[in-house]
């Protein structure tokens, strides 16, 4: 639990709080942009919640927090939030919520589908997360983008007998994946296509599932640029092999862009693809 002592300064006074073990990944501002915003370097509490909808959220990204670095003074509701997981975004399409600290509290998935569920990248393990999917269905197929957001996917795979999906590029990461991915020509499994694009490590994939783009850490939207982004900074294998991967996503087409870090966004297609162009020429 986030510690009162360590409240930092720049919450507004209040119920909820982020204390000084904030490690500013992004969930909690994705999941509750109302309520959470920017301080230096940590997420901050900018407004407390109004109403139960938006308290919800707030407990919500509580609960998802990868290092338990919020607060809550009353408590209240906790229990029957995490009841809420998977939070469904869109058309069958969740957010798993529940982050790990394994992949720096990196954003999972979950796509209910007739043929099978599919969970994209790993939450962090936890029963209720666990019972609300068995719920769902189960999952069919875990598909990891890169090699830092397999967290807790060896715990969901083993629930479900689901089948791991991974790039041999990256497979050190689950070395016993059952479907190793190779080369760089996009690969078809039902109605999801898996798209290698190494750049932010070697073997990053990102899957194309109707007009979903699940992006791993490839690319996102930024809010404070409100556009489409991607980081040199934080690339670990090819800055160049990066860009390339983004030109190469020009030849499909989607709406939505769900990222493991960063924020989520919904554009029309002529939008995107202006996005990716101009994000190509600026870097
Ligand atoms: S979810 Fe937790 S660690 Fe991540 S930015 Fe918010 S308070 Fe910080």
């Amino acid at each position: 639990m986030a510690n009162i002592k360590k409240r930092l300064d720049c919450n507004v006074p209040g119920d909820f709080f982020v204390d000084a073990s904030c490690i500013d990944c992004d969930i909690c501002r994705e999941i509750a942009p109302s309520i959470f915003g920017d301080g230096k370097g940590t997420a901050c509490v900018v407004k407390q919640p109004q109403e139960q909808e938006e308290r919800e959220k707030a407990l919500m990204a509580l609960l998802s927090c990868p290092v338990s670095a919020i607060g809550t003074l009353k408590k209240e509701g906790i229990r029957q939030v995490i009841e809420k997981f998977p939070i469904q975004i869109e058309d069958g399409v969740y957010r798993c919520g529940l982050s790990s600290r394994k992949s720096y509290g990196a954003m999972s998935y979950f796509v209910l589908h007739p043929e099978g569920n599919w969970m994209i990248d790993s939450p962090r393990e936890n029963a209720h997360l666990l019972r609300n999917i068995k719920k769902l269905g189960g999952i069919k197929y875990i598909f990891l983008t890169h090699e830092d957001d397999v967290a807790d996917a060896e715990f969901y795979a083993k629930a479900f007998s689901a089948k791991v999906i991974i790039h041999e590029k990256d497979a050190h990461a689950y070395p016993h994946a059952d479907i190793i991915l190779s080369g760089d020509q996009p690969v078809s499994i039902g109605e999801f296509t898996l798209i290698p694009t190494p750049g932010h490590t070697a073997g990053h994939t990102v899957a194309l599932y109707r007009n979903f783009l699940f992006t791993g850490d490839h690319l996102w939207y930024s809010p404070s640029k409100k556009s489409l982004h991607a980081s040199k900074e934080y690339c670990w294998y090819s800055w160049e092999e990066q860009i390339r991967s983004l030109e190469k996503l020009l030849h499909f087409r989607f709406e939505w862009i769900l990222p493991g870090h960063g924020r989520s966004v919904k554009m029309k297609e002529e939008d995107i693809k202006r996005q990716i162009k101009e994000l190509i020429k600026r870097v």
